[in-house]
């Protein structure tokens, strides 16, 4: 099953070619990690799968429905399409189990006991279940990126997108939100990463895809990707 496909993808910024001539096709239990140098377009490529970017030419289609202007249509794919940040996006007047409720009990208008239930879940997956009733200001950055990857799950998303969640953390946290990311890994979720960790690439990936001025310029086996030439 087809996850993600992109096929001659274009997207400027006013003059600036941002995308260039893109064609990627992401199966549906696949990981893929996205490296580049800065501004060669990786946040922009993954920010265009759950049209946070719209595209000028091209066409992207995820879990079956085409992106297009039609709200529907963008609604239906971002409810299938997790998304971690690099700054966690958290709601800092809101608990992190709030934080966690909100989009279930308003998007997919679940009760608030059960989309509760589900946070818990997923907050005992990443280890913070005892951080539940704080707000994000009180907890590290670790953490704080660890309940937005559960903030992401209680949407039952069936893809995963990260934009170098690890780039915003002191050293010491970068470990304990990778170990959580190579479990969601390990448990078959759709990944598209977008990240400098080369050690979780090699353990994870199934493909390293590499950018250069906002096009892919090499789509490897993380195995090839790592052996010297
Ligand atoms: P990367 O994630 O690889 O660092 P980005 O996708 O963030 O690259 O950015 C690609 C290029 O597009 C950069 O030169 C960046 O400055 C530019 N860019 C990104 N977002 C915008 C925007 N909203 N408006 C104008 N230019 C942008
Ligand atoms: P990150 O490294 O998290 O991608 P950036 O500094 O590249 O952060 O971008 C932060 C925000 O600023 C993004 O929303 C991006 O779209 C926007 N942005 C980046 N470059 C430009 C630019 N040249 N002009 C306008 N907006 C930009």
């Amino acid at each position: 099953r087809v996850a993600i496909e992109m096929i001659g993808v274009n997207k400027w910024y006013g003059a600036y070619h941002a995308l260039r001539d893109v064609n990627l096709t992401v199966t549906a239990g696949e990981r893929i990690v996205v490296c580049g140098p800065s501004g060669s377009g990786k946040s922009t490529l993954i920010r265009c799968v759950n049209r946070l970017e719209a595209h000028e030419s091209g066409s992207i289609v995820v879990e079956g429905v085409e992106l297009t202007d039609d709200l529907r249509h963008i609604h239906e794919v971002r409810r299938e399409v997790g998304m971690v940040f690099q700054h966690f996006n958290l709601f800092p007047h809101l608990t992190i189990l709030e934080n966690c409720t909100l989009a279930p009990i308003h998007v997919l208008k679940m009760e608030p006991r059960d989309a509760a239930a589900v946070a818990m879940h997923y907050l005992g997956k990443v280890h913070i279940s005892d951080q539940a009733e704080k707000h994000p200001g009180q907890l590290s950055g670790g953490q704080q990126q660890r309940a937005a990857i559960a903030r992401a799950l209680c949407m039952n998303p069936k893809i995963m997108l990260f934009d170098e969640p690890t780039s915003a953390l002191d050293p010491e946290m970068v470990k304990e939100v990778l170990e959580t990311m190579v479990q969601l890994a390990r448990e078959g979720m759709t990944m598209v990463c977008v990240t400098h960790e080369m050690g979780f690439a090699r353990q994870v990936a199934d493909r390293v895809i590499f950018m250069d001025a906002g096009a892919i310029v090499e789509i490897n086996r993380p195995e090839d990707f790592f052996s010297a030439p």
